[in-house]
């Protein structure tokens, strides 16, 4: 087994490669080329929290030795999150929601982003690179603090994040411009995360074929959800949902659950499409959306056509119209077809737009159920569900718990759901405060004070004492500047 680019299987790295380079050489996604083999569902089951981390990782990215990946699981993990075991499941009416959103920054990405930092050093030393690691991330808000928080102070990186310029939250923004260390960089961009994220895709590109960084001591990489290493314990918190209701007794070892995931990147979905090519008994996944469909329309129709408003809306973590981790998906999905896969981009990248063929279309249709919410629903269901249910939900997970009761209207024949949550509603204060109460609270930090008023539901440790923090970063500069302003910081002592 090993790791081909989605693009050209001839282009091939072992896992740590595909850690440390972040995309392959040719623009495509690094992929294994078999599923991975894990334990057994009963030996797994059995395991604590940090074992499962250390199993499934140590499947996915294989060339780390096992007892070296304990010790990376526990540096990353002890006394980081809120709970021990990292991702409760809690059960709401007749679902069920996985808290992601438990962790340093209160967003399900630190669950990925925790680890990375100690994964990407761990490959280097491994494969003899002495360089430091440059993490370059575009962030829709939430990945740009998680990676900043991760990898602040973490010897022999740096990460520079680059967000969208009126494109996050007020909490989103003040989290990443107090963050502290020398390692660590932020700048708005003017633009939106498409094209933030495009940008950065174009930087490592550029930076490879010009050599422009050869000699100076640093390499890039990514922390985005195109690093394997940032998708591989994302997969991990489908088995630990899993066990969680094996163990409760809810259902039996080997019964079917359907999971419903607020969607943005592909990257959170397509790891429990993993952990089902895994063995975990996975039913229907369901892809939730907000008012940038342009997923739903591709899972109901197989095509695929960015040429579309972008909207921004009260869930921006999900506000993307290029969904990169599709590719890794389509990949899979088309039988490791890689020629294929390199059509369909090719087609999205000179047109904007591809369909995929029938068979394709067909099987993911088996596999996802799409739908998607514009905010006024999202809003909605925030208001019924604390109301009927006495649970808050964020504006992400809202339009994943709208997708939910759609998907079972229309399914009866379901399986028991789990909702993943991927965020605080504290880091989008002031659009629940406005779904519950209909008042308009333009400050978001008051926000947050009002609605833990109302609710009693307690502000996470890491956003109460933000707003009085002092602001370390103000850089913001036009898309055409991003590489420009990496080469400078790649350049400079810290
Ligand atoms: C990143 C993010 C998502 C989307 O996850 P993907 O892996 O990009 O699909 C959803 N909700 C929140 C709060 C996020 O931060």
């Amino acid at each position: 087994m090993k790791y081909t680019s989605t693009r050209n299987t001839s282009i091939t790295a072992a896992p740590s490669m595909a850690v440390l380079n972040g995309i392959a050489s040719d623009g495509g996604l690094f992929i294994f080329d078999e599923y991975p083999l894990a334990p057994s569902l009963n030996e797994l089951c059995g395991m604590t929290t940090f074992e499962l981390y250390t199993e499934i990782l140590s499947s996915l990215i294989f060339d780390i030795p096992k007892e070296k990946m304990a010790d990376l699981v526990s540096a990353a993990y002890t006394d980081k999150f809120e709970t021990g075991d990292l991702t409760p499941l809690v059960k709401v009416g007749d679902d069920y929601v996985l808290e992601l959103f438990r962790g340093p920054t209160s967003a399900f990405k630190d669950v990925a982003l925790s680890i990375l930092p100690h994964l990407v050093t761990t490959c280097a030393r491994m494969n003899g690179v002495e360089d430091d690691i440059h993490i370059l991330t575009a962030t829709s808000g939430d990945t740009g603090k998680a990676a900043m928080a991760g990898f602040a102070d973490v010897e022999g990186t740096r990460i520079t994040v680059f967000f969208p310029k009126d494109g996050v939250s007020t909490v989103q923004q003040a989290q990443m411009l107090t963050q502290e260390g020398k390692n660590v960089t932020v700048c708005s961009v003017k633009g939106n995360f498409d094209d933030a994220q495009t940008g950065v895709k174009e930087i490592f590109s550029k930076v490879q074929q010009d050599k422009l960084l050869a000699g100076k001591g640093v390499r890039l990489s990514s922390a985005n959800s195109i690093n394997i290493g940032r998708l591989a314990p994302q997969v991990v918190y489908y088995y630990k949902s899993y066990f969680d209701l094996v163990r409760a007794g809810t259902i039996t070892m080997g019964d079917k659950i359907d999971f419903v995931v607020p969607t943005g990147n592909f990257g959170d979905i397509l790891a429990g499409y993993i952990a089902k090519g895994m063995g975990l008994p996975v039913g229907t996944l369901v892809c939730a959306s907000n008012k940038n469909d342009v997923l739903t329309e591709f899972i109901e129709t197989g095509r695929y056509n960015r040429n579309r408003t972008f909207y921004k809306t009260a869930s921006p973590s999900m506000d993307i119209l290029v969904s990169s981790n599709l590719e890794r998906l389509l990949y899979l999905m088309s039988g490791n077809d890689a020629d294929k896969i390199a059509g369909y981009m090719s087609d999205l990248k000179t047109k904007g737009e591809y369909t995929v063929d029938n068979e394709l279309k067909t099987a993911i249709a088996n596999e996802f159920y799409a739908c998607a919410a514009c905010d006024e629903t999202a809003f909605v269901t925030i208001k019924s569900v604390y109301e009927e249910k006495g649970y808050l939900l964020d504006t992400h997970t809202a339009v994943a718990m709208h997708a939910c009761s759609e998907y079972k209207k229309n399914n009866p024949g379901h399986n028991l759901c789990v909702v993943l949550s991927t965020a605080s509603p504290y880091k989008f204060a002031a659009d629940v405060l406005f779904a519950i109460t209909g008042k308009k609270e333009s400050d978001g930090f008051k926000a947050m004070r009002d609605l833990e008023t109302l609710t009693n539901v307690p502000i996470p440790k890491n956003l109460s004492g933000l707003d009085t923090k002092p602001t370390l970063h103000s850089d913001s500069i036009e898309k055409e500047a991003m590489l420009d302003y990496v080469i400078d910081f790649s350049e400079k002592k810290i």
